[in-house]
């Protein structure tokens, strides 16, 4: 038997818990609510989705947010010169760049400009980098939403073989960093696999627990685990009208231990946990109580 694990109404409830927290620590002490600023660039048509559902989740919380909307041809420059506003607006507690830019825009020296305390997609190397070393910090979105996910389901990883498949800075390689570190939850032992790997198989065969980020539609497929894996599937593979994850559902499910489905397991989570940063940025943030 394959239990689904519903991000969808984990998310619900977590986005009740940050409204609570929104309301005991921030409004009930006469502050000012959350703000999230986002900047987009360009007309790419998933960032567009992406942003507005982003938006539109804040709004259902009660936390405030600001959309700069550059034009394709935006300068380097003109980007930077946006994020220095953010940076130094002390009514925007946190902001994020929708990612990806366009191939004129170094993203390296974006990630770099932004200043780590308002760096809630916790993309920014000081932020990676404590995140690397345990400490606290913000995590990126979809890693903490997968280690949130494991956690209430009351999913052991301690102990256990991790085999995450994927090595994007915003997936793969946070959630390898955080399934392994020595904290709660944590302490599982990671291998990362990517394209390089040869006989993904060998390794995929001996997981307690895949994690697929890799973009391509039904790739982890029923022969390639073994009997109770728990997997995680990140994909989000648009197939007209319909969205595919990177597990191919009918193979694995029945199988498989517990399985994320596509949409409504990974994806909800990682909204929500944007929120969840937002939220502590605007607490740690904060130089003037009153603010
Ligand atoms: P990405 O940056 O394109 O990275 C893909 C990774 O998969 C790379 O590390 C690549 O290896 C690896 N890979 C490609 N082909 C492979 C193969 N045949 N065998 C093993 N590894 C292979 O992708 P991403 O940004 O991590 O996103 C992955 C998927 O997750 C996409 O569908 C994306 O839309 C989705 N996503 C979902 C969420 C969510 O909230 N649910 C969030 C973010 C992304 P190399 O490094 O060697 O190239």
């Amino acid at each position: 038997m394959t239990k689904l694990l519903n991000g969808n109404q984990l998310a619900k409830e977590i986005r009740k818990e940050i409204s609570k927290e929104i309301e005991k620590k921030i409004l009930s002490k006469n502050k000012r609510i959350p703000h999230l600023g986002i900047i987009l660039t360009g007309t790419n048509n998933s960032s567009i989705t992406y942003v507005n559902s982003k938006i539109k989740e804040c709004k259902n919380i009660g936390i405030q947010s600001t959309l700069v909307k550059l034009p394709i041809d935006s300068t380097e420059e003109k980007l930077l010169e946006e994020i220095k506003k953010m940076n130094t607006n002390p009514l925007i507690d946190g902001f994020i760049v929708q990612l990806p830019l366009e191939k004129h825009i170094d993203q390296d020296q974006i990630i770099l400009s932004i200043n780590p305390k308002k760096d809630v997609d916790g993309f920014h190397p000081e932020n990676f980098g404590k995140m690397a070393l345990d400490m606290k910090t913000f995590f990126p979105a979809t890693a903490l939403g997968i280690l949130t996910l494991l956690e209430r389901s009351k999913i052991k990883i301690s102990g256990k073989h991790t085999v995450v498949i994927g090595r994007s800075r915003i997936v793969g390689k946070p959630i390898s960093i955080l399934m392994s570190r020595k904290s709660y939850p944590g302490n599982s032992t990671v291998t990362l696999t990517h394209s390089n790997t040869l006989n993904i198989e060998y390794y995929t065969k001996q997981a307690d627990i895949i994690i697929v980020a890799v973009g391509i539609t039904g790739f982890l497929k029923g022969n390639m685990i073994k009997n109770g894996a728990i997997i995680i599937d990140v994909g989000i593979n648009k197939n007209g009208k319909n969205i595919l994850g990177d597990v191919d559902f009918r193979s694995v499910y029945g199988k498989a231990s517990y399985l994320t489905p596509v949409p409504g397991g990974v994806g909800p989570m990682t909204r929500v946990m944007l929120l969840k940063n937002t939220l502590m940025a605007a607490l740690t943030n904060r130089k003037h109580p009153t603010l």
